[in-house]
This record gives structure tokens, sequence and C-alpha cells, in this order.
């Protein structure tokens, strides 16, 4: 299975996603000036926000992500505009 890209929506609000499929998002403004992401689980499609930072100049977000849904546990990168799931096996090598 292929990396997952970013499916950026716009002109939607949020209210009105909560039916995004697995990697969508819509932007939204943060307090601060800076935008962050509403964003559905490139694994299980649930839709969340975050303290993520979204940017825009190089398609990534920050942090890496981490799914809260029971029995996801997807934690991985958006950048340049595809997600890139973090190696679980990794912990494991030797
Ligand atoms: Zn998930």
């Amino acid at each position: 299975m292929g990396n997952l890209k970013l499916k950026l929506l716009e002109g939607e609000s949020i209210i009105d996603r909560w039916d995004m499929k697995k990697g969508e998002a819509t932007l939204y403004n943060r307090s601060d000036g800076t935008q962050g992401l509403c964003i559905a689980c490139p694994q299980c499609g649930q839709v969340a926000t975050g303290s993520h930072i979204w940017h825009p100049e190089t398609q990534s977000l920050t942090p890496s992500l981490v799914c809260g849904a029971d029995g996801c546990n997807y934690h991985g990168f958006l950048t340049n505009g595809v997600f890139t799931e973090v190696n679980k096996g990794m912990a494991s090598e030797h």
C-alpha cells in the first residue's frame, strides 16, 4: 500500500465536514495567526483537530499526527502533502 496523499478541501466549514474521507482535511485559523488542519485520520478516518500547525509552503504538518481513536494508534507525518506512517516495527528491530 502506497502512502496516502493529502486532499485539502477548501471553502468548507469544519462543522460540515465530519463526513470527510481518510486523508482529507480542511483548514482552520488558529488564534495565534497560523493555520491548522481539521483532518480525517489516514488509517481509520476519524476526524479530529489538534494543536498541529499547517505549513502551506511545504505542505507539511507539525508535530506528527497521532490518532486517538480506539484501536487505531496511527502515528505518522504529513510532509509534502503525503502521509508517512512511522514504522511500527522500528523498536523491535536490531
Ligand atoms: Zn485513526
